[in-house]
């Protein structure tokens, strides 16, 4: 087997991997039209300003959509995931029961290493554990 080969790295994306080294998710707004956007870039892509701004995540979202993959007896998920702030970002969901997802899960976010070994922003559900019958 070959090593994993790390993603490059380019000065538009550093900030970006540096974050996630640190346990953090920034995402792009535009300062021309208020757009939140990822996967980051340095043109907005919904009015093509070049002035975008890096904001940190909440790191909660909920899926929009799930696709199950089974292999070798093991099921991991594959998701659409909406972000709190709006952009909407293809993931992993992990830690989980892959069987037990659905739309519209809360997810919160998690860092793992990707297929490629360099870390990439994953979600895992926030099951509630409030009690049978309680209510708010
Ligand atoms: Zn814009």
């Amino acid at each position: 087997m070959s090593k994993p080969v790390p993603a490059p790295v380019n000065p538009e994306t550093a900030p970006y991997a540096a974050a996630l080294r640190e346990g953090r998710l920034l995402i792009k707004v535009c300062a021309a039209c208020g757009e939140s956007h990822f996967y980051p870039r340095a043109l907005c892509p919904f009015c093509f300003s070049d002035r975008t701004e890096w904001r940190e995540a909440s790191g909660r979202g909920a899926i929009y959509a799930v696709s199950i993959l089974r292999a070798a007896g093991a099921a991991s998920a594959l998701a659409y995931v909406t972000l709190a702030e709006g952009p909407r970002m293809m993931t992993s969901i992990v830690d989980c029961d892959p069987l037990a997802l659905a739309v519209d899960t809360p997810v919160r976010l998690v860092i793992r290493p990707g297929a490629d070994g360099t870390l990439a922003p994953m979600f895992t559900p926030m099951f509630t554990s409030a009690p049978a019958g309680g209510g708010q």
